[in-house]
């Protein structure tokens, strides 16, 4: 019989396992420990309504009341050490009992080597965000380097907020890890479109942060700012379980189960290596749409009633009035097919690998992204994904 169950990591995860526990009827006692000092929040408005001026009150995931009605019981600024059968043990030598136990202890920022400084910027957490809002105003310039999703909504809002906006990209065209050159040349264009200064093919060699300003130096140019925003990755949070001897690489080893290699603990979110059976292979990834759903799935599988976490990954970035999808998973492709246009920056872009649909990319088309998620590991003809007329979801 299942009595306690602890979640590591007071984050997105953590408030949808607590609810899914609690719908599907676990009577138990559950744990939610945290490191940061914050109640679980979402972090998505980071980079967009909180950075731009909203307010705090949208972001929290578990009102105290709910927790309070739930007998969930968070334990806030208290990282974890480890994890042993039957108990989680605190950094601070308090012991946690529990009979099963989800570690989601996310990522943090990748670091440039020995670059720290008051002008110097990452962004995670609520304080990260906070931080770096009343700086993103009219006469700042705002140096970000790295064009993934991070740095481009960051280069956005600081746009949206009247800053001038430099962006700082090492590959040749911003998401390019993602969507490819061709596609992310089409972003580039879009953020040029709106005012940001895009800059590729650029290797950071230095960072000087001064009391007037920061200066930023690749091989051929120097960047003056009022801050810099490092956007150039994130790194799985893995210490508590390599404490605990859990198998990790990049991320925690997990089947389709979100079983890690140790008896009765799991893992689900952004620090999970998860075995995906529709890809046939693993992947960790940073979505929030993985996170809530993988933590359902880790839930009911703490509960023994799992079922095979096989659902194709989709995510959002909201930049100035466009909201980017993508869905699927690509690391290579033969075939980029596109539907609409790229030039008005309202398309889809389908990736395909033999003939197999493997993952789309769309700006303002939400619905189409919705149905190519439901095609991914089908074939289907270039004809129906490139013309237009055809609905997509006549072929699901
Ligand atoms: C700024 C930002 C913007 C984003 N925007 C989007 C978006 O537009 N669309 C999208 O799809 N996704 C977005 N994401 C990704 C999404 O927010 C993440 O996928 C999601 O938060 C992952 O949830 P998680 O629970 O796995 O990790 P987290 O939400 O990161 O929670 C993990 C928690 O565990 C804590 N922790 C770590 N180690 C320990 C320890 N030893 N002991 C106790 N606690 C510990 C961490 O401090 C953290 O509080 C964004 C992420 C960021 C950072």
């Amino acid at each position: 019989m299942i009595t306690a169950i602890a979640v590591v990591g007071a984050g997105q995860v953590a408030a949808v396992a607590a609810r899914t526990l609690r719908r599907r009827g676990f009577d138990g006692r559950i744990d939610i420990i945290g490191d940061e000092p914050h109640r679980p929040y979402q972090r998505p408005p980071l980079t967009k309504e909180y950075l731009t001026g909203g307010d705090e009150d949208g972001l929290f995931l578990l009102p105290e009341h709910w927790c309070e009605r739930n007998d969930v019981h968070l334990r806030l600024g208290s990282p974890v050490a480890a994890v042993r059968p039957g108990r989680v043990e605190l950094a601070g030598g308090e012991e946690v009992a529990a009979d099963r136990v989800l570690i989601a202890t996310g990522g943090a920022p990748r670091r440039l080597p020995g670059v720290t400084g008051e002008r110097i910027h990452y962004l995670r957490t609520l304080d990260d965000s906070e931080r770096l809002r009343p700086l993103l105003r009219p006469g700042a310039r705002i140096l970000v380097i790295g064009g993934g999703f991070l740095g481009s909504e960051v280069a956005a809002a600081a746009r949206a907020k009247g800053a001038e906006a430099v962006l700082i990209e090492a590959l040749n065209a911003p998401l390019a890890r993602v969507v490819g050159a061709d596609i992310g040349a089409v972003c580039a264009e879009l953020y040029r479109s709106e005012g940001v200064e895009v800059h590729l093919g650029e290797q950071v060699e230095s960072i000087d942060d001064a009391a007037d300003g920061v200066v930023v130096t690749t091989a051929t140019h120097r960047f003056e700012g009022d801050a810099v925003v490092v956007g150039i990755g994130m790194v799985a949070n893995t210490g508590v379980a390599e404490r605990s001897g859990i198998a990790v690489d990049n991320g925690i080893l997990v089947d389709e189960y979100c079983r890690t290699s140790m008896p009765d603990v799991f893992a689900a979110g952004d620090v999970a290596n998860h075995f995906h059976p529709a890809y046939g292979h693993r992947v960790r990834v940073e979505h929030f749409d993985n996170a809530s759903k993988q933590a359902a799935a880790a839930a009911n599988a703490m509960l023994g009633r799992g079922r095979a976490y096989d659902e194709p990954h989709w995510c959002w970035s909201d930049q100035y009035d466009h909201t980017l999808h993508y869905t699927g998973h690509a690391a290579s492709w033969d075939e980029v097919v596109v539907r609409g246009s790229t030039a008005d920056h309202d398309f889809v872009a389908f990736f395909l690998r033999d003939g197999v649909l493997r993952a789309a990319f769309g700006i303002d088309r939400g619905g189409e992204i919705t149905a190519a998620r439901q095609l991914i590991g089908r074939r289907v003809p270039v004809h129906v994904l490139k013309d237009e007329d055809v609905d997509l979801e006549e072929q699901l």
